[in-house]
């Protein structure tokens, strides 16, 4: 059985549906998330590129870093995807799902930069950076 989610930006016109499990997802605390964000921590879900269809507008793309990209909603601003140029993967926020319960976090990334008022889960593994191959 092929699991189908939905999600959206904030006003709808940028729409996303996601088929396939997701590679990973991770609450990622680095400082570029909180700056693009305006949120202490971005729970990503990190997605096979074949995985995601845009059924709604395509988001607006912006250079984030020498290695990175960052989609957000040209009518509302929300932030809605991640690439690493290189990378194989899109990650679109957990919380833009229409069942923002779809996908819980896995891990702790960047938590060398978390906020001092920022509880982690200690349920789940913390990483001080990225992970070892070098993503998030
Ligand atoms: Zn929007
Ligand atoms: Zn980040």
């Amino acid at each position: 059985m092929t699991r189908v989610q939905k999600g959206s930006c904030l006003c709808g016109h940028v729409a996303f549906t996601v088929e396939g499990a997701p590679n990973g997802v991770t609450n990622c605390h680095c400082r570029m998330c909180q700056k693009a964000s305006g949120a202490p921590y971005v729970t990503w879900v990190e997605l096979p590129r074949a995985a995601v269809q845009w059924s709604g507008a395509e988001p607006a793309w912006r250079t984030s870093s020498r290695a990175a990209m960052r989609g957000f909603c040209p009518a509302c601003g929300t932030p809605v995807a991640f690439v690493y140029n290189e990378g194989r993967d899109i990650d679109l926020p957990s919380v833009l799902f229409d069942d923002p319960e779809a996908y819980p976090p896995r891990d702790e990334t960047w938590t060398e930069s978390r906020r001092s008022w920022t509880v982690l889960n200690g349920q789940l593994p913390h990483h001080r950076r990225g992970r070892d191959d070098g993503e998030l």
